[in-house]
């Protein structure tokens, strides 16, 4: 079946660390993930960044080396390229490594934040911040700084669920690329695409839960399927 893009008005990406792995950035489920190796309890939760913000910043400062020695592919390309031609094109991720902006994507709703901001929850401020050490670990108030991602047991932030919703809902093809949708909001969404009529294709390397919902399952890799895409606009 072939997808053809000028057909529809508003297109949503939403991705997953599947649409990262052939960069070289490790997926959650998959047998090279993070928390095999690391215990989250120590290193990704609020309690442990109150507990030992030092180290917490640390272990984020080797993770977004790790990310620096990885590249975007040519599907995050493929996307931002139609993003420049195309009225509108959105993306939702729930990735935190920004590749798809270092891909020159403009607009991307990260649902779980980015390992290139941090955030003063007294102050009130987020502060951009792109390189492998932090430029300050510090706020001016004196607090440590904390990673602007969403951590285990964190909520999610409201106004970004409301922000993917309303792309999701107003969208007439939505495209999931590379995630498991078992975790909420994510698990929600092709639903809140059909419910709305979009035409909902999923891409991933196999079969997912959510499978079963949407209108065409393209098996194979995202950089792959994404750039066989491109012949047929
Ligand atoms: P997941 O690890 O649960 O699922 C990844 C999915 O991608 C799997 O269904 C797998 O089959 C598929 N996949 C693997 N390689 C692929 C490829 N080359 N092309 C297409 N599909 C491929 O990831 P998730 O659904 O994103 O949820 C896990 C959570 O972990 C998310 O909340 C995310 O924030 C976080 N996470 C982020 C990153 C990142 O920023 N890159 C990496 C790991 C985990
Ligand atoms: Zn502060």
């Amino acid at each position: 079946m072939v997808i053809d893009i000028k057909n529809y008005k508003k297109i949503v990406f939403f991705t997953g660390a599947g649409m990262s792995a052939e960069s070289g950035v490790p997926t959650y489920r998959g047998s090279g993930g993070i928390w095999h190796k690391y215990n989250y309890e120590e290193f990704a939760c609020q309690d442990a960044f109150d507990r030992h913000p030092q180290k917490v910043l640390d272990f984020h400062e080797l993770r977004r080396k790790s990310v620096l020695e990885c590249q975007p592919h040519n599907g995050h390309k493929f996307i931002s390229e139609l993003q420049k031609s195309h009225n509108y094109v959105t993306v939702v991720t729930q990735n935190i490594d920004g590749m798809h902006q270092r891909a020159g994507t403009e607009n991307v709703i990260e649902l779980h934040g980015s390992l290139w901001r941090l955030r003063c929850d007294d102050c009130s401020i987020t502060i951009d911040d792109i390189g492998e050490s932090f430029t300050n670990k510090k706020c001016k108030c004196g607090n440590y700084l904390r990673p602007d991602i969403t951590w285990f047991g964190d909520m999610l932030n409201e106004k970004v669920i409301q922000q993917a919703s309303e792309a999701i809902r107003n969208c007439d093809l939505f495209i999931s690329i590379g995630t498991s949708g078992v975790v909420w909001p994510a698990a929600g969404f092709p639903q809140e695409a059909k419910s709305t009529g979009a035409y909902c294709v999923e891409i991933n390397t196999e079969r997912t839960e959510l499978s079963g919902l949407f209108d065409e399952v393209i098996i194979g890799k995202a950089s792959e399927v994404l750039t066989d895409l491109s012949f047929r606009t």
